[in-house]
């Protein structure tokens, strides 16, 4: 499964709803962007206009969806979600546009994904809340222009590098969101087992962050399948034994890298003796598009230090080697 695939089953989206922060203040790091949104919406409260269209990029399950759904409800204004790969036609997006109404949040998630006419097509919404819509066919087909209700597009990616420049010139907001530091993750567990009336210790909460690849989503569902752990094996209470205990059942690596990651850092090291090499080698090793290694996988990879990148290319470091058993000269464990 590749993150920027990940399509939650229906019990997976229903349990992530049901302790998704609603509020700002439950809304845990992020702090330079959950700042400067509190300014850019009490601004354009102020002025009594729609808030600048803002696009949201980051990997997968750090909180995209989320937050706008935040900025809706802090504007006091309705959103609608919908997603690139679903609008298939213009005609799809002026239904969703004109159904907007005064200063209505539109989600796209997975903006990327959207056809190169339909792309086209939101500029001019964008930019001057107007579209042309074509009425009739044959002989007597004219478009006509539609002014719509001023409206604030929240767009999320995973790959924001595939995105044009003239799309990402129309958002005045940009914001990159950043892996959580497990402090950050042991809260929102905490939060989220106060939800699900669970009891967890603080040391357990920590064990389940540090592994959890710095993603609420992550730390969220080995929550629950801890929670399971501790019900048919103790007393209820997540305590440090059974974290422990659930997540090695469960196979989840020391560092909360997955397997993707794994695959990464022991490609460079087998197969290029630890590199230096270059982004697309690597990606043609593993299967996977560069630009998804360079932007969902790898930056989480130097910023835990196991890849360094260097004029020449990518090269691992000690850590990986440590990590996955194995010698930096030779190749075997020791
Ligand atoms: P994305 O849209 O970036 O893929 P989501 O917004 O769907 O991620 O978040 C995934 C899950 O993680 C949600 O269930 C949400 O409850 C949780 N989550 C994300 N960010 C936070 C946060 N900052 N605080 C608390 N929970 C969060």
């Amino acid at each position: 499964l590749r993150p920027d695939e990940h399509r939650p089953s229906a019990a997976e989206k229903e349990f992530e709803n049901s302790i998704r922060p609603r509020e700002i203040l439950d809304f845990s790091g992020q702090d330079q962007i959950i700042e400067n949104l509190k300014i850019f919406i009490k601004a354009a409260k102020l002025r009594e206009e729609a808030l600048d269209h803002i696009l949201f990029h980051g990997p997968p399950g750090l909180g995209k969806t989320t937050l706008s759904r935040i900025v809706a409800n802090e504007m006091g204004v309705h959103i609608k979600e919908t997603s690139g790969p679903v609008i298939e036609k213009p005609g799809d997006l002026a239904g969703l546009l004109t159904n907007l109404e005064d200063k209505d949040v539109l989600f796209i998630d997975e903006i990327h994904r959207l056809s190169t006419v339909v792309e086209e097509y939101l500029y001019s919404a964008m930019e001057d809340y107007r579209i042309d819509i074509m009425i009739d066919t044959g002989p007597s087909a004219r478009s006509i222009q539609i002014t719509l209700h001023p409206f604030t597009l929240i767009g999320a990616t995973t790959r924001s590098g595939l995105l044009t420049a003239p799309l990402l010139s129309r958002f005045g907001i940009k914001s990159r969101l950043e892996y959580y530091s497990a402090a950050t993750l042991q809260k929102i567990i905490w939060r989220a087992s106060e939800i699900l009336h669970t009891k967890i210790t603080s040391d357990a909460a920590m064990e389940i962050a540090r592994r959890s690849r710095g993603t609420p989503r992550i730390a969220n569902g080995l929550l629950r399948r801890v929670r399971d752990f501790a019900q048919v094996m103790g007393n209820g209470t997540i305590d440090l034994e059974i974290a422990q205990f659930s997540l090695k059942a469960l196979n989840v690596d020391e560092y909360g890298l997955d397997e993707m990651d794994n695959r990464i850092l022991q490609v460079i090291i087998e197969n290029f003796k630890g590199g230096p090499v270059g982004i697309t080698t690597i990606a043609t090793a593993v299967g996977e598009e560069s630009g998804t290694l360079e932007e969902v996988y790898e930056p989480f990879l130097i910023q835990e230090g196991f890849i360094k990148r260097t004029p020449r290319g990518r090269e691992v470091t000690e850590k990986a080697y440590v990590h996955l058993g194995k010698s930096p000269r030779g190749g075997g464990p020791g």
